[in-house]
């Protein structure tokens, strides 16, 4: 703002009993409001006559920005999988849980393809209503099944939050799907529960909104969210969705959530998925969620997208060979940085005056 209305600013923000402080600069002066006013709307500072623009301090997703990863004794071996991952966490199975014999069967194939948590719809959120909507309770008392003969855990899609109380013993993660980023009623649901939370980010959505959407859930209380980048909506119609890899990356320098990716959906083409996977996993990614059928042009939905188990196992396969090969460049991207660091400040050193 300028010198001008200054002191009518900060008569109007003491009035309002907010603890404050003047910048002054050359050109403009910036007042900075000490108390907290997180939950306060920006317009309430923006239309005070004389200031000039709003800046907002510190983040939007403090939670988010600041959970750590790292398990604790006690944790859920899902929550632990991720803190404690040498490899990427593989979750894999159909996009629907179509039979009990499907899924059991499907559940033996993934863990010898070497995933470690199976995946499969129970709740289906379907974009057509004459669609298959899924099993429903049936469909998770199969998946508990599937957990009892492999020992894999469970991870399913709620789509509401009577469906989180029906779901939750029944699986070890719980799925919100792209359609639910925004349902923050149901984020709160979920984060008053204590399994870990799958939170897919909305095809429309920034990565703010989806960090925003992360910390619905951690402040109820629930601290162990997995963000899922599933492809977003652009002008590309040849894929299904357009994989958003710069999420991937950049959500890592932002927050040390586990992040995974979904191939299947973020393409729409299995043709696509090995080839995606192996760039989530360079990019950064912490695991991957991919669906896999028994005979895949016979899935009930998304038969488009689906692999077989014999391509599973070679991406696992894959994966694993790039992240111990990106873990084995660390020490030497480490000191890449450092020297380039030191010869930074050393030019900087000699263009001081
Ligand atoms: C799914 O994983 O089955 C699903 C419906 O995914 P999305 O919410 O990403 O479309
Ligand atoms: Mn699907």
């Amino acid at each position: 703002m300028k010198r001008a209305g200054l002191d009518e600013v900060c008569a109007y923000l003491r009035q309002m009993e907010l603890d404050i402080q003047v910048i002054e600069g050359k050109e403009h002066t910036a007042v900075a409001i000490l108390s907290e006013v997180a939950t306060l709307p920006a317009h309430l500072f923006s239309q005070i006559p004389g200031v000039e623009k709003i800046l907002r301090a510190g983040s939007r997703h403090p939670l988010a920005s600041n959970a750590v990863r790292e398990p604790k004794p006690g944790d859920s071996a899902a929550w632990s999988a991720f803190g404690s991952q040498s490899q990427p966490v593989v979750i894999a199975g159909p996009c629907s849980v179509e039979s009990e014999r499907q899924i059991v069967e499907t559940a033996r194939m993934i863990k010898h393809a070497g995933a470690a948590m199976l995946r499969g719809g129970a709740f289906k959120p379907r974009t057509n209503p004459y669609d298959f909507p899924g099993l429903g309770k049936e469909g998770l008392r199969y998946l508990a099944e599937a957990r009892a003969e492999t020992g894999l855990l469970i991870v399913s899609e709620v789509l509401s939050a009577e469906q989180v109380e029906t779901a939750e013993p029944f699986v070890d993660v719980l799925q919100i799907g792209t359609r639910n980023m925004y349902n923050y009623e149901l984020l709160k649901e979920v984060g008053r529960t204590r399994k870990p939370v799958l939170l897919k980010r909305a095809m429309s959505a920034t990565i703010d909104e989806f960090l925003q959407a992360a910390e619905y859930i951690l402040l109820e209380g629930n601290k162990h969210v997995i963000l899922c980048e599933r492809g977003i909506r652009s002008f590309e119609t040849r894929t299904r969705f357009t994989l958003d890899l710069n999420a991937v990356a950049l959500l890592k320098t932002m927050c040390d959530l586990p992040v995974i990716v979904d191939p299947s959906h973020g393409t729409g083409r299995s043709d696509l998925v090995r080839k995606m996977s192996r760039a989530a996993i360079a990019c950064g990614a912490d695991g991957l969620i991919i669906e896999v059928h028994a005979t895949p042009q016979r899935s009930i939905s998304d038969a488009g997208q689906a692999i077989g188990p014999q391509e599973l196992k070679e991406i696992v396969e894959d994966v694993n060979a790039i992240s111990s090969l990106l873990k084995e460049r660390e020490p030497i991207d480490q000191a890449n940085t450092a020297a380039a660091d030191s010869a930074l400040s050393a030019l900087e050193t000699m263009a001081r005056p």
